[in-house]
């Protein structure tokens, strides 16, 4: 399968990830990618960026290396009522935001308070996409959460990074089988995200594969699929 976009990537400015933006374009167009998302972490991330980088986003071009790019962010989730870490006047000009748990942010919660929080923040006007919602450390009602992403047009992220062995989460594998045997059952898309914190792992979507054909997941649920569905279902 050709996938055209990856919308979630950090760089320099996200204080744990180690190229600028132009190298991660540059990736990203090298890759035949058409599209490129720059998601850095939201301020409540320990070392990265603060509130006036967000702000200054519109001065950048949306074309580069010749593709797409768009400029959003990766909401922390900064407690149990769904609170996210950028004010309005921040993520007004964003095009976009990805909302996810990280427990560099927030200390987990019972399975009903964590899936609450999850549910607060779709409501969020720019949240588009439900970053890694996979991580065992925070025990997740996946129907509800399935439920709740239909009915708000959220996309659920199936994240690449999830499923590095060096990587923070657990029990992504069992939680991402679950979660998309319910995207089937609902009829909810997924956007495939690479998580990339170095240009190397751009548009890498290697480790998602094979989950995806254990499940026999449909193509056409796949958002990653066509530039003008991503732009679409971004409303970018
Ligand atoms: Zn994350
Ligand atoms: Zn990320």
């Amino acid at each position: 399968m050709k996938y055209v976009a990856d919308m979630h990537t950090h760089t320099l400015a996200s204080g744990h990830a180690y190229n600028t933006i132009n190298e991660m374009i540059r990736a990203a167009s090298e890759k035949k990618l058409e599209i490129i998302g720059i998601t850095e972490h939201a301020p409540a991330m320990p070392g990265s960026t603060n509130v006036y980088y967000f702000q200054n986003l519109n001065i950048l071009e949306r074309e580069k290396y010749g593709i797409e790019v768009r400029y959003g962010a990766e909401l922390n989730i900064i407690d149990l009522k769904g609170t996210t870490d950028l004010d309005p006047r921040s993520y007004r000009d964003l095009d976009y935001c990805i909302a996810s748990l990280h427990t560099t942010c927030l200390v987990p919660g019972t399975k009903k308070e964590n899936t609450y929080a999850l549910l607060q923040a779709m409501q969020h006007p720019k949240v588009r996409i439900i970053g890694h919602p996979d991580d065992g450390h925070f025990p997740t009602d996946y129907e509800a959460l399935i439920k709740e992403a239909k009915a708000q047009d959220v996309l659920i992220e199936l994240n690449n990074a999830s499923f590095n062995p060096r990587g923070f989460r657990i029990q992504a594998y069992e939680n991402d089988i679950q979660i998309l045997k319910l995207c089937v059952k609902y009829g909810v898309e997924i956007m495939l995200g690479s998580d990339a914190h170095r240009e190397e792992d751009v548009g890498d979507f290697t480790r998602t594969e094979k989950i995806l054909k254990e499940v026999d997941f449909p193509e056409e649920l796949i958002v990653n699929c066509s530039l003008s569905y991503v732009k679409n279902r971004l409303r970018v």
